[in-house]
C-alpha cells in the first residue's frame, strides 16, 4: 500500500471511530483529535449519520480524456506553467509591492477538485505555495477524509496570487486584477468541481453579497468562458481553526461533495 493510500486507510479508521464516538468527523491536528462538537450536538444515529463510501478512484490521478475536456476549450498555446511564469512578472497590482513569492497555485494537471480559497498568508508568501501552514495542513487531512489529495486529484489556488498585507481580504480591485489568472487556471485545469473555501472566494465567485451560511449546502454553476464548473462552499481552513464548533457543519460540506463525486464516478 502506498503513502497515500495508508493515509485514506488512517482517515476512514479514524473517521469510523468518530462517528462511533461522536456522530461526526473529528479533524485531527497531529494525530491528536481536535474537541469536537458538544455531544449534544451529534446527530441521532440512522441513515442520515451513514458516511459517504470512498471511492478508491480518488486516489489515484485521473487521466485526461475526452470526458474531462467536454465543454472546455482547449488552447494548447497556454499552459499551467505559462500562467505561474505570467504571475510572477505581474506588477498589474499593489499587492506585487509587498509580497515575498508570488503563489499560483499547486496540484495535479486534472483535478477532480480545485480548492478556491482568498488569498496567501504569511507561511505561503514565504514558500510561494499555497496553503502551506496550519490552515493548509487542515484542508489536507479534510480532504484526505473524503479521498482527496493536493498532488493527485486537487489543484489548490486562491483568488489572487499575492499576499495581502497584514492577512487582510484581497480588495476587489485586486481580485478584478488578479482574476484573469485563476481563469485561466480553469481552463487548463477542468475540473469536476470547485470547492470555495471562505466568504471571499464564495462571494466573488457566486457574484453574491450573500452571507456563507446561506451559500452552503448546495451547488451553484460558475461560468468560466463558454463553460460552467459546479461549486460548493464551505468554511476557510482559518475559520475553522478559530472556530471548532464550525468542523461539524464542515464535515456536512465535506459529505455533500463526496455524494457528487462519487455521481459522477458512478456516472
Ligand atoms: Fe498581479 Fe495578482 Fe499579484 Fe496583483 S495579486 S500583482 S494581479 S499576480
Amino acid at each position: 500500500m502506498n503513502e497515500e493510500g495508508k493515509i485514506a486507510l488512517t482517515n476512514f479508521l479514524n473517521l469510523a471511530a468518530d462517528c462511533l464516538r461522536d456522530g461526526h468527523l473529528g479533524f485531527r491536528e497531529d494525530n491528536e483529535l481536535i474537541a469536537s462538537s458538544p455531544v449534544s450536538e451529534s446527530p441521532a444515529p440512522g441513515p442520515a449519520a451513514q458516511e459517504p463510501k470512498i471511492p478508491l478512484a480518488y486516489l489515484v490521478e485521473e487521466e485526461a480524456g475526452d470526458e474531462l475536456e467536454e465543454g472546455f476549450p482547449d488552447n494548447p498555446a497556454d499552459s499551467l506553467e505559462a500562467v505561474a511564469s505570467d504571475v510572477a512578472a505581474c506588477n498589474a497590482c499593489g499587492l506585487a509591492t509587498t509580497r515575498t513569492h508570488t503563489v499560483p497555485g499547486e496540484g495535479c494537471n486534472h483535478p477532480l477538485v480545485m480548492v478556491i480559497g482568498e488569498g496567501p498568508g504569511a507561511d505561503e508568501d514565504a514558500q510561494g505555495r499555497p496553503f502551506v501552514g496550519r490552515a493548509g495542513q487542515l484542508l489536507d487531512r479534510m480532504l484526505a477524509s473524503i479521498g482527496l489529495f493536493r498532488n493527485q486529484n486537487c489543484y489548490i489556488a486562491n483568488m489572487v496570487k499575492c499576499r495581502p498585507p497584514g492577512n487582510r481580504d484581497p480588495a476587489p480591485d485586486e481580485m478584478r486584477a488578479c482574476f484573469h489568472f485563476l481563469e485561466r487556471q480553469i481552463l487548463l485545469l477542468k475540473p469536476k468541481v470547485i470547492l470555495c473555501a471562505g466568504r471571499v472566494a464564495a462571494q466573488n465567485l457566486l457574484k453574491t453579497d450573500e452571507k456563507l451560511n446561506s451559500l452552503r449546502g448546495d451547488f451553484t454553476e460558475i461560468p468560466i468562458g463558454e463553460t460552467s464548473v459546479p461549486a460548493l462552499v464551505t468554511y476557510h481552513p482559518s475559520f475553522l481553526l478559530r472556530n471548532e464548533s464550525y468542523k461539524r457543519p464542515a464535515w456536512e460540506d465535506l459529505k455533500l461533495l463526496s455524494s457528487r463525486l462519487n455521481s459522477l464516478d458512478g456516472g
